[in-house]
């Protein structure tokens, strides 16, 4: 436990980790300094209100280190080459994210944490994990980077028996001596590539998940670079690596036999080499790639000792978050479905794989990232395409190569009316039968404030589409 009086810490932008965690620091003794990059009526609102407890707040100037800085706490998002952190790099200080932070505070102590990253389907397999634990009667809470902040969910009241944590890879890059119970990497593609400067990079910090891990290291049998992170990962004595596939489950895997999810890594009876959890058709919805989220999850849930009825029934009992998969309504015998949350190709890839023939509207902020396996892959699912956002040249161009003959609208928008228009060209190109896929592969930012805003968008289209 660290002596925080007088101590002098700077806390890198304000906001949903920030406020926190200059809070706590502050209430804890240290001098806290808050520097935050913008200045806008927000920004000066939350100044006010640490101003008013007695914490520095410089807006405008998060680049410059403050004089005397002991420890930098930053927000997960800041990018590691800033010149805020190469300063403080050089003076030898040590730089902390907000996971980080709540560790040292009080993780340990608070509850073992359950911890899960990967590209895509974390939220869905954090919450899916939170439902199964409660399932099995145990206090918890799906916390990290969803829902509650990590901070507030070991500071504050409630008492939990475990945490269900998720952990994006900018988190995990600056929590260098978090310590799970167990921990699953769900699947490793190339996303945020330009924050974390290569692919190596990326694996290596979503890799850092598994240090130290007392009982667990979970990894995806189809997906060997998560299997290779174990390997590397320094654990405790014991740990034992535990994989999981859609396929038939080796020893110490969970997998799938004949439409039933079965644990072949933590069997109770000893005289049998396998536990049935639960139906594939209790995974909502029964899609191959949740159908693995959903057995990371009760991977996780089976190393803390949960019983097999409590996973069957906390997956009964979960509902998927908005605008993941979410079948908005039927128009003339087409289904439409919004997965705005499919922001990078990984995860398009995955919505795409779940519909055979498919008008699919694509397009935004590419991050980056190549499109020609992802339209390869899906080539043959798809009816048409219509492509919207700033980056949409780069999918037209993949799609030339590798699908000259699917028709292809290109709306040349960014306008927010242009989901409308984008709805309108798609139910032109669909036949009875057909699925409307909103998988956009890309962000939403050149469009839209968020994923939220966009899926909404396309769900009042398709309403206005029906009437
Ligand atoms: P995350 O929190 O990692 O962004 P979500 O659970 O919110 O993940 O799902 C985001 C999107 O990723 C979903 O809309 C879906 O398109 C896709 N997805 C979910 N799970 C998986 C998976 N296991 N593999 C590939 N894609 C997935």
């Amino acid at each position: 436990h660290l002596d925080w009086q007088g101590k002098h810490v700077t806390v890198a932008g304000l906001g949903v980790s920030g406020i926190p965690a200059a809070k706590a620091l502050h209430a804890r003794g240290a001098h806290v300094t808050v520097v935050n990059d913008g200045d806008d009526a927000r920004a000066r609102e939350q100044a006010a209100e640490l101003e008013a407890l007695g914490i520095t707040v410089r807006l405008g100037d998060g680049a410059t280190l403050p004089e005397g800085t002991e420890l930098v706490v930053t927000a997960p998002g800041w990018k590691p080459d800033k010149p805020l952190f190469t300063a403080a790099r050089a003076a030898g200080l040590e730089i902390w994210g907000d996971v980080e932070l709540a560790w040292r505070l009080r993780g340990p102590d608070a509850a073992p944490w359950l911890a899960i990253t990967g590209t895509n389907g974390k939220t869905t397999t954090t919450q899916m994990l939170a439902s199964i634990l409660k399932a099995a009667g145990l206090r918890t809470a799906a916390v990290g980077n969803i829902g509650v902040s990590l901070l507030d969910a070991v500071l504050g009241d409630e008492q939990y028996d475990v945490l269900a944590v998720e952990l994006s890879s900018y988190q995990l890059h600056w929590a260098p001596s978090l310590r799970a119970h167990s921990a699953a990497v769900l699947n490793l593609a190339p996303d945020h590539l330009d924050w974390h400067g290569s692919m190596e990079a990326y694996a290596a910090d979503k890799g850092r998940i598994y240090e130290g891990n007392r009982v667990a290291c979970v990894y995806n049998v189809a997906d060997k670079a998560t299997e290779d992170l174990v390997r590397e990962a320094d654990v405790e004595e014991g740990c034992r690596a535990i994989g999981f596939t859609l396929g038939t489950p080796g020893p110490s895997q969970l997998g799938v036999v004949e439409g039933i999810l079965v644990d072949r890594a933590f069997v109770e009876d000893r005289h049998k080499n396998a536990q049935e959890l639960a139906e594939v058709s209790d995974v909502n919805p029964p899609a191959p790639h949740n159908i693995a989220n959903a057995l990371a999850a009760a991977a996780l849930a089976r190393a803390f000792g949960v019983p097999a009825r409590a996973v069957r029934d906390g997956l009964r009992d979960f509902t998927p978050d908005a605008h993941r998969i979410s079948h908005v309504a039927d128009v003339d015998g087409v289904g439409y479905v919004d997965d705005s949350k499919a922001t990078n190709t990984h995860a398009a890839e995955a919505s795409l794989a779940a519909y055979e023939s498919i008008v699919w509207i694509a397009g935004g902020l590419a991050k980056g990232a190549t499109f020609d396996e992802l339209v390869a892959k899906s080539a043959k699912r798809l009816r048409g395409v219509v492509l919207i956002g700033q980056d949409r040249a780069l999918i037209r161009e993949a799609l030339a190569r590798h699908a000259p003959e699917v028709p292809v609208v290109d709306l040349d928008r960014t306008d927010t009316g242009a989901m409308l228009a984008a709805v309108q060209e798609a139910s032109r190109l669909a036949v009875a039968g057909d699925t409307v896929l909103l998988a956009p592969a890309c962000a939403s930012m050149d469009m839209f404030a968020n994923y939220n805003k966009r899926g909404d968008a396309f769900a009042e289209a398709v309403r206005e589409l029906g009437s």
